[in-house]
C-alpha cells in the first residue's frame, strides 16, 4: 500500500497577470487562491493613475492537477477608480473564458471532448465533476464566438426551407440552407410565416439578388412569405416532400384499408405481410439489383401488389412520379408527364390517390419548376437526418440558441470550422 504525502512544489500555472498565493486540499479537491501580482492598470479612458475601490471573488474551475478530483481556481480582483476622470473599470482576467466561470484550458478540452470525441455534454459534465448547465455554457460560449468570426456566407442561388419537429411534434424550428453548397443559412423558432420574415433581412440585398429558386414543402405561409419578399424568384416543389406526402396520404392509408379488408375476409396471410410492410412500400431498389436481401424483397413486395390491386397501382404511380422528378429536366416533357400522371390518378378510382392528385394540381407551377431547378433530394434528406442525431445526442435539453448553434455549427465545412476554433483559442494564447 503506498501512501500520498503532501508536498510543496513549484508548477508553472497559466495565470498572469495574477499570482498564487495560497493552496488548500478540501477533501478530493484542490483549491487554489489568485490575487494580482502588479500595480493596477491604468484608466482606459484617459490613461491616468487608478485607485482600488473595490474587491471582488470569482471561482473558476480548472484542469484537474495530480490525483485531486477537482481544482478550483479562486481569484481575487480588483474594480478600479481613476483618480482623473473617475470613471471605473474592472480588471481583466485572462485566463478565464469569455463569461464563464472555468479557465480556458479547461474550457479547450470540454469542448474537445464534446467535439472530437463524440461526448455528449451529461458524459463531459460527468467526466469533470461539474455540472451539466456549466458545461453547456461553457461550449455555449465557444460556440458563441466562433459564430461571430464566421465570414457572412456566399449568396446562393438556390434555397431551401423546411420545417423541422424540436420537439415531439410540439414545437417546431424553421431552417433555410444553401442548397447546393449544403450550408444553412438561418434557424428560427417556429414554423409561421413570421419566424421565416426575418431570413430576408439577415444579409445584405446584394445577397438576395442571387437568389433564383426556394425549395420548400407545400407549406402556404413560407411560399406567401418568398412571394412577398422575393417576387421574381421561383418556388419549387421538392422531391423528397412530394415522395413524404405520397407515403403519408397515400401509401400509408391504403395499406392500412387493405390491411383491414384481408382480416374481414379471413385473409390472415395476406394482412400478416401488409403489417409491417411500411419501410418495403417505400424502398427504391437499384436498377440492377445485386444483394441477395435485395431479391428476397422485391418477391415479397410483388406478393403483396399481387394481393392488392390498389397497392399495385399506386406503387407503379409512385415509380412514375420518381420517374419524372429523377430524369426530366425539359419543362414541356415535363407538362405533359405530370399532366398525364394526373389523369391517371383520377382515373385510378382509388380516393386517396385522387385526393392527393387533386391537392397536387394546385402547385403544377411549382412541379413543373422542378424541370428548371433540379433539386437532388439527397440535401434536405441529408439535412433533416444530421438535424435528427444531432437532437438524440443533446436529447432533453431546452435551450433553443444552443441546440441551433450546435446545428450551424454541424454543417460548417471542416476546415472553416477547424480555422475558426484556432481563431478562438488563439485569442487565449496572448497570456
Ligand atoms: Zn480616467
Amino acid at each position: 500500500m503506498l501512501n500520498y504525502c503532501q508536498q510543496n512544489i513549484r508548477i508553472i500555472l497559466p495565470c498572469e497577470p495574477f499570482k498564487l498565493c495560497k493552496d488548500e486540499i478540501d477533501g478530493d479537491d484542490l483549491h487554489l487562491y489568485f490575487e494580482p501580482s502588479g500595480e493596477a492598470s491604468p484608466c482606459p479612458t484617459c490613461g491616468d493613475k487608478t485607485t482600488n475601490h473595490k474587491w471582488r471573488k470569482i471561482e473558476l474551475d480548472a484542469p484537474r492537477t495530480g490525483l485531486h478530483k477537482k481544482t478550483v481556481w479562486h481569484v481575487d480582483y480588483r474594480v478600479l477608480r481613476c483618480s482623473n476622470c473617475d470613471c471605473f473599470s474592472t480588471e481583466e482576467i485572462p485566463f478565464r473564458f469569455g463569461g464563464s466561470h472555468v479557465t480556458t484550458d479547461l474550457a479547450k478540452e470540454i469542448c474537445s471532448r464534446l467535439e472530437n470525441q463524440n461526448g455528449t455534454v451529461k458524459s463531459v459534465a460527468d467526466d469533470f465533476g461539474l455540472s451539466w448547465y456549466k458545461v453547456k455554457n461553457v461550449h455555449k460560449e465557444y460556440l458563441k464566438q466562433l459564430k461571430d468570426l464566421a465570414p457572412e456566407p456566399e449568396a446562393p442561388e438556390i434555397c431551401s426551407v423546411d420545417e423541422f419537429a424540436v420537439e415531439k411534434n410540439h414545437r417546431y424550428a424553421t431552417l433555410v440552407i444553401d442548397t447546393i453548397n449544403k450550408l444553412p443559412l438561418y434557424l428560427h423558432q417556429g414554423n409561421a410565416a413570421k419566424d421565416f420574415r426575418p431570413f430576408f433581412s439577415e444579409f445584405s440585398t446584394k445577397f438576395y439578388r442571387k437568389i433564383k429558386a426556394f425549395s420548400m414543402d407545400q407549406n402556404a405561409s413560407y411560399s406567401s412569405v418568398v412571394r412577398e419578399c422575393l417576387p421574381k424568384c421561383k418556388i419549387v416543389c421538392d422531391y423528397f416532400h412530394m415522395m413524404k406526402n405520397y407515403t403519408d396520404e397515400v401509401l400509408d392509408k391504403v395499406r392500412g384499408r387493405a390491411y383491414r379488408s384481408f382480416r374481414l375476409e379471413g385473409n390472415h396471410e395476406a394482412a400478416e405481410r401488409l403489417k409491417h410492410a411500411k419501410r418495403l412500400l417505400n424502398k427504391r431498389f437499384p436498377d440492377e439489383i445485386t444483394k441477395e436481401e435485395d431479391w428476397e424483397a422485391k418477391a415479397l413486395l410483388q406478393t403483396m401488389m399481387d394481393d392488392s390491386h390498389e397497392l399495385d397501382v399506386c406503387i407503379h404511380m409512385r415509380e412514375m412520379l420518381q420517374d419524372l422528378y429523377d430524369n426530366c429536366r425539359d419543362r414541356d416533357r415535363m407538362k405533359e408527364g405530370w399532366s398525364t400522371w394526373c389523369r391517371m390518378a383520377k382515373e385510378s378510382r382509388i380516393p386517396e390517390l385522387m385526393r392527393y392528385a387533386k391537392n397536387k394540381v394546385l402547385k403544377t407551377e411549382e412541379i413543373l419548376n422542378h424541370a428548371d431547378f433540379p433539386i437532388t433530394s439527397g440535401v434536405i434528406e441529408g439535412c433533416m437526418n444530421k438535424i435528427k442525431v444531432l437532437k438524440r445526442v443533446a436529447f432533453g435539453f431546452r435551450d433553443f440558441d444552443y441546440f441551433f448553434m450546435r446545428i450551424w455549427q454541424a454543417f460548417l465545412p471542416s476546415e472553416l470550422n477547424r480555422n475558426l476554433s484556432n481563431m478562438v483559442w488563439g485569442k487565449y494564447q496572448c497570456y
